[in-house]
Formats: C-alpha cells, structure tokens, sequence
C-alpha cells in the first residue's frame, strides 16, 4: 500500500505571530514520520516519531511547552491506537515524562492494560525505560508568564483566551496497511490538578480500526467527550461505501458539526480513511495542520 501521513498541532485561536512555528513544528514531525514510511518502517514508528517532534517544540501544548494547571504544574496525556487489534496505550496525569507518546506505546505493547495514570504510570515509566526528567524542565517562559497572569487577575476568561489549546497528533498508515493514530497533550491552560480531557480517552480524543480509519481530535476536552468524536467521525467513515476525498472530508466536517451543535464546543480533527485517504475539519478560527500529498511532498497550514 501507498504510506500516508497527517498531523495536527491543535485547533484554537492560534495568534498570526505563531502561524510560522506552528507551521514548521507540522513540517518537521511530517519529516520524522515520513521518514519511518517512506523506507518500509512501521506506521507505530512514524507516528511516535511524529508525536515526539510535536511534543518537543514548545509552541504546541504537549510535552515541552505544556499548559500549566492551577498549581502551576504541567500534567500530561497521550495515547495510541493500533486499528488493526483495536487496542491503546494511554496515559494520564503524568509530571516527569518528556516524551509522553512513547510512555503511551510501552502501555500499548508491554502492558495489560490500556491506560495507567499518575504515579502508577510514571512507576511503569521507570521499570521500562521510559525517560523521566524534572518536571521543571517541560515548563516554559511563555507558560509561566501566561500562568502568572492567569493567577495574578484571578483566572479571568480573558488570559486563557487565544492560549487555551494546542494538543498534537498523528495518524499513519503504512506499507503494509497497518494504521496508527496518537494524540499528547498538557491539556487546558489552569485546569483543575487531576483533571483529565478528551485526549487520551479511546474513542474520544483518539481512535483508530482498520476497517473504518484513524482519527485524532484536539479542542474543548469537556465537549469532545461528550460527542466520543474521534469514535463518531470514525462511525461516519465506516458507513462510506467508497473511500475517496470527499467521503473524508465529509466525514470530518460531520463530526466537527456534532461537536458543534451537539456537544456546543469547538476543536478539530485529523483523519485517514481506511485506504490512507487524509481528511481535517475544524471549527476554530485555525488548526495547525499537515499531510503528505498523494505525489509526496509536504503540505502544511493554520
Ligand atoms: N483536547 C485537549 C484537552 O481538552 C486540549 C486541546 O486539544 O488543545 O485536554
């Protein structure tokens, strides 16, 4: 098969001074995705790869560069979805991982379970190699400033304006048809500790089955869950007869619309329907975004 690749780098008012750096995050996690499915490597490999790019510049709100909570804390959530078995690996809550994807795919692989939160997933973290590192280093000077003038003026809706999002993800598919799709995010700016979102809940902020497609989302968590979005644009792509363009799009644009009207939030999404077809919809001012195009080269845009 032909390999595919998209990614988001989250749907919020993202500010015009950001366009750039969101738009090179996006082009360098294609890079390190490609990279994996263009030599014949596995879809899994891509979109860690790809997450791992996303999570490691600080524009985005995932690993470095996460939003803090209302300790001032960055706590973290990711998952991965394997479409051909069905299972995840996720983890939330987590404090001292840099990378947290590649904590969600050592769940996805070496665990019995599918999600681990907090101490139990940092404890996992530790038995099986996963980085740790002070949990001061993934917090930034634009994240601290931001939380500081939350704090300062009491939380007024106006600092979390145009600072509120900002997750990642992925989905790949690769030569030999198998489909991943991974979400990482801090959440929301000055969440309450503990709070967990959309993002690493299977069927919510992610999901991916072969037979339909592979779906990340990013937004308003609390909305997202409502609508299981990632679970119900995957829904729409299984009830295409034909997968092409427009049975993408379209799917992702009625997602998008229940989350709307449903669930009376706004985000985005990224998907691949089951031949690899890219799709993203979103009703945000922006989304950052970026595939690779049907003759390979790199398409990227807010
Ligand atoms: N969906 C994420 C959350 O609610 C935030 C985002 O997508 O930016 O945690």
């Amino acid at each position: 098969m032909k390999p595919s690749l998209i990614v988001h780098g989250g749907a919020w008012d993202i500010p015009e001074e950001a366009f750039e750096a969101c738009k090179e995050g996006c082009g360098r996690a294609l890079e390190a995705g490609w990279c994996v499915l263009s030599r014949g490597g596995p879809a899994l490999d891509a979109v860690e790869a790809a997450i791992v790019e996303l999570e490691d510049a600080p524009v985005f709100d995932a690993g470095t560069g996460s939003h803090l909570n209302l300790d001032g804390r960055v706590e973290c959530d990711a998952i991965v979805m394997d479409g051909a078995s069905l299972r995840a690996g996720a983890v939330a809550c987590v404090h001292r991982i840099r990378n947290p994807i590649r904590l969600a795919r050592a769940v996805l692989e070496r665990a019995p379970h599918m999600m681990l939160v907090g101490e139990g997933a940092e404890r996992f973290a530790a038995e099986h190699g996963i980085a740790q590192c002070d949990p001061k280093e993934l917090i930034t000077e634009a994240e601290l400033a931001a939380w500081l003038r939350c704090r300062n003026d009491k939380h007024a809706a106006k600092y979390h304006r145009g600072h509120e999002q900002g997750t990642v993800g992925a989905v790949a598919m690769d030569r030999e048809g198998r489909l991943i799709a991974g979400t990482s995010t801090g959440g929301t700016c000055c969440k309450l500790p503990g709070r967990v979102g959309d993002s690493p809940l299977i069927g919510c902020g992610c999901y991916a089955d072969a037979e339909a497609g592979g779906v990340s989302c990013t937004g308003w968590g609390e909305a997202i869950m409502k609508i299981v979005m990632a679970k119900a644009a995957a829904d729409l792509l299984r009830g295409c007869a034909i997968a092409d363009e427009a049975s993408g799009m379209r799917a992702a644009r009625e997602a998008v619309k229940v989350l709307a009207e449903r669930g009376r939030g706004t985000g985005g999404l990224i998907l691949l329907d089951r031949e690899g077809g890219p799709a993203f919809a979103f009703n945000t001012p922006h989304m950052a975004y970026g595939y690779v195009a049907g003759d390979g080269t790199f398409v990227t845009g807010v």
